[in-house]
């Protein structure tokens, strides 16, 4: 680095939500920057398509806690889900009815309070303040561990759990979440197919390397996820501080995997409704459907946590197949036609959906937020959002504040 000027003030390390944000930040504060993206397009874990005769976002779906979101201000048309869907719930041979649905409803509102009342510390996890032995309680437990964070409750730190928890609206966008960052990045300085796989930060500036060349650069902000950060193809010279590398791996990836489904009948369910199944015996680790957005003629739904790292490892044949038996067990065979499955836990630019903090490891986010070398290089990204980790919100928030530390110089 040594007598060289570096090429840009700021270069960003990824373009996905952070990375975007972090950009936009930049620039409309007069400041140069270039952001490198592995891929071949922008949005990372936001990322729509059409296909199956519908927007399809493979990432995220919803924007979350709508009021303190900062996407929300750039929506375009969408509809608040939770006015305009009826969750059903499947018991193995049928649907619930009104009274057990109302019981299940009370159980989870009794089993988010009993998570959110209990002591923090030490740090523990949220299983262990988990209720246990009610009817519904299984259910409620596979809901919020493996189907909402992506891995069982036992998995997570209950602080970090709790200071993380999500609330609505839940508003979805009908160009798609992926659609709405899309336009976001555009005119945009994104290079892309530019994988980096060298950072060093020894100073003065710092220098990113990639089988594409070399860039210099006053300072970098690196937002790809833990996931990526923990297998080690990103090197850094020198080496992180051991207590950032502990903060990474506090922070591993849980899993989602999304698959979209073309409708070939009516199931009977209108559009925006969703059902999920019970845990019974014979559906340990169900999983979560969502009917017809905006009238497409299309099914989407989820898997999450083990099962769906388990079906990763089986094949996308495998997780179809076990999709296609989920649905068939509540609407019988022959409703669902061409399928989409993707594949976030073993694309090596994501290895997961989103972060979570491991039992004891609640601070690490805050840490990971710390930038190091005189603030040469900052980590953004959800995984370093202390309150909306894991959405884009977060990713979003923390690129900005990452943007906002770089110095005017
Ligand atoms: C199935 C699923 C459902 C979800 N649902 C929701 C939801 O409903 N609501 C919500 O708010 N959030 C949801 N999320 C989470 C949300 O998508 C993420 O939290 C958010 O998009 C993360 O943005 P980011 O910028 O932190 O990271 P990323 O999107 O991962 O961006 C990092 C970028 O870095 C790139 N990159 C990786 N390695 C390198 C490298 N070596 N060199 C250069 N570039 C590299 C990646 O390609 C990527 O573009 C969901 C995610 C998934 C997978």
């Amino acid at each position: 680095m040594a007598g060289t000027d570096p090429e840009v003030e700021v270069a960003i390390l990824g373009a996905g939500v952070a990375g975007i944000a972090a950009a936009r930040a930049l620039l409309a504060a007069g400041r140069s920057c270039v952001v490198l993206e592995a891929k071949d397009r922008a949005g990372g874990r936001a990322h729509a398509c059409t296909t199956l005769g519908a927007v399809f976002d493979h990432g995220a779906t919803w924007l979350h806690q709508a009021r303190e979101n900062p996407l929300a201000a750039h929506l375009g048309a969408h509809v608040d889900h939770d006015r305009v869907r009826e969750r059903h719930l499947h018991l193995g041979d049928r649907f619930a009815t009104q009274e057990e649905l109302a019981a299940y409803w009370r159980a989870h509102r009794a089993f988010e309070a009993a998570l959110a009342a209990a002591p923090l510390a030490p740090d523990r996890a949220a299983s262990e303040a988990a209720p246990r032995g009610g009817p519904w309680d299984a259910t409620i437990a596979h809901w919020l561990g493996h189907q909402i964070n992506g891995a069982a409750l036992s998995r997570l730190s209950l602080e970090d759990y709790v200071r993380t928890a999500l609330d609505g609206p839940n508003l979805l966008p009908q160009e798609g979440v992926g659609g709405l960052v899309a336009r976001l990045a555009e005119g945009l300085p994104i290079r892309l197919r530019h994988p980096v796989t060298r950072l060093d930060w020894r100073g003065p500036g710092v220098v990113l390397e990639g089988p594409w060349g070399a860039l210099r650069a006053g300072r970098a902000i690196v937002t790809v996820s833990t996931g990526v950060l923990a297998a080690g193809g990103l090197r850094f010279v020198p080496e992180l501080p051991a207590e950032v590398r502990a903060a990474i791996a506090g922070l591993p990836m849980g899993l989602l995997t999304k698959f979209g489904f073309r409708l070939l009948r009516d199931v009977g369910l209108p559009p925006f409704h969703s059902a999920r199944r019970a845990v019974t015996p014979a559906a340990p680790q169900p999983m979560s459907w969502i009917f017809r957005p905006f009238g497409a003629p299309i099914v989407f739904g989820f898997v999450g946590g083990d099962r769906a790292w388990d079906l990763l490892k089986e094949g996308v044949a495998a997780t179809e197949a076990a999709a296609r038996a989920d649905f068939a067990a509540m609407f019988g065979e022959g409703a669902l036609g061409e399928a989409l499955i993707t594949r976030w836990g073993d694309d090596p630019c994501f290895l997961g959906s989103y972060s979570h903090a491991r039992p004891g490891h609640h601070a690490s986010r805050a840490l990971l937020a710390r930038p190091l070398g005189e603030g040469r290089l900052a980590f953004a990204g959800e995984a370093t959002h202390s309150r909306f980790a894991g959405t884009v919100a977060g990713a979003w928030l923390s690129g900005e504040a990452a943007a906002a530390l770089a110095p005017a110089g």
